[in-house]
């Protein structure tokens, strides 16, 4: 199959339907953590074809779900800064600070400015010598390498005033905390994007030390109906281990030059998420050769303190363990126009993928 039309033909899928309700005999729970995956499953109302003993959650696969409250208060506070801009991509200019947002800040007169690739920040930076360009660097393995290509394209090009906010994360310590707290979930829909970079090594641990299944989807009905059966076959059969449903794009060894660049800019570190807290080697900082760029450690800052959103259960949320229309804000207090927490900014956040699709 190469085209999308195919990926969404009905025989197709009614095929698929029709082998996952004969096979599907143990009750079970799978969680995607991409919020591409939580967006289309949410679009293509996937779980009101499945039998009822299987229940799809989703997990921390929101980047700018996951980031924390401080993070953006800490934007703010660069933002206001008179010699400073902000690039940031869309989505997090509206993700709710403690007191505040970026979006707000930018009505308010500050310097924000939405990019479309990490080399834009560079290219901002070079045209503004006498400004501190700040990238706020989020997202998963996915965006990292193309973050890293802007650190060393400024490191080449000796740009001294371009600054990198690292919020980027690494998928599979969160994967692996989720079954250390005991959150209840037989198997993985592992995320396309970050696999398309990382390969599936990485989630070598879930079938060999919990247990789970685990298996790498697409984006389309087809993809994640047949990843659907894929876990449900593993499950059936007592054999997990890790497959690639998304075999088109993904290489089991990943994509060896984006792996190298990741490895030439980043170090591991310690790194905070929303819902599971601060996980050990889960976040990408800079290494010490391109430690002049990172904002964190140039630019000082005043960061005020964090408050977070009353009666928000984003972080529940983010962890599966319960759905956004258990929040009693969702769809009232808190909708895409208005939204109070992370979960309701982005399209690829699970509120507001249930608040525009529907919880079946
Ligand atoms: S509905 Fe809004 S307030 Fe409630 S958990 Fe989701 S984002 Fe947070």
């Amino acid at each position: 199959m190469k085209y999308t039309d195919e990926f969404r033909n009905r025989e197709i899928v009614q095929r698929l339907i029709r082998e996952i309700h004969r096979v599907s005999k143990t009750p079970a729970a799978f969680m995607e953590v991409c919020g591409g995956h939580t967006h289309a499953i949410r679009k293509y109302g996937i779980p009101s074809l499945l039998p009822g003993n299987i229940t799809l959650l989703s997990g921390p696969g929101c980047p700018v779900c996951v980031s924390s409250t401080r993070y953006v208060d800490q934007a703010i506070a660069y933002s206001r800064l008179p010699d400073v801009i902000i690039a940031t991509f869309g989505d997090m200019i509206r993700i709710p600070g403690s007191t505040s947002s970026l979006d707000r800040e930018r009505a308010e007169g500050r310097d924000i400015r939405i990019v479309w690739s990490a080399l834009e920040a560079v290219k901002i930076a070079r045209d503004n010598p006498s400004k501190k360009v700040i990238l706020l660097a989020i997202g998963f393995e996915t965006t990292a390498p193309a973050t890293a290509a802007a650190v060393v394209h400024a490191y080449q090009m000796k740009t001294g005033n371009f600054y990198f906010f690292s919020a980027h994360k690494i998928m599979p310590p969160a994967m692996e905390a989720l079954i250390d707290e005991g959150v209840r979930l037989d198997g993985y829909l592992a995320p396309g994007h970050v696999s398309t970079i990382t390969g599936t090594e990485i989630y070598r641990n879930i079938p060999e030390k919990y247990g789970k299944a685990c298996v790498v989807s697409g984006f389309e009905p087809v993809d994640i109906l047949q990843s659907i059966l894929m876990l449900v076959k593993q499950i059936e059969e007592n054999r997990p281990g890790v497959e690639i449903q998304y075999k088109r794009v993904v290489k089991p060894e990943g994509n060896r030059a984006a792996l190298q660049l990741m490895e030439e800019v980043y170090v591991l570190r310690d790194d905070w998420w929303r819902g599971l807290g601060m996980l050990p080697a889960s976040g990408l900082g800079l290494r010490g050769k391109y430690a002049r760029f990172d904002a964190e450690k140039e630019i000082e800052v005043e960061v005020e303190e964090t408050i977070e959103p009353k009666g928000c259960i984003c972080g529940e949320v983010l962890k599966g363990v319960k759905q956004p229309v258990e929040c009693p804000l969702f769809g009232n207090a808190c909708t895409p126009e208005n939204p109070v927490g992370a979960c309701m900014v982005s399209p690829e956040g699970a509120c507001q993928a249930w608040y525009k699709f529907g919880n079946e």
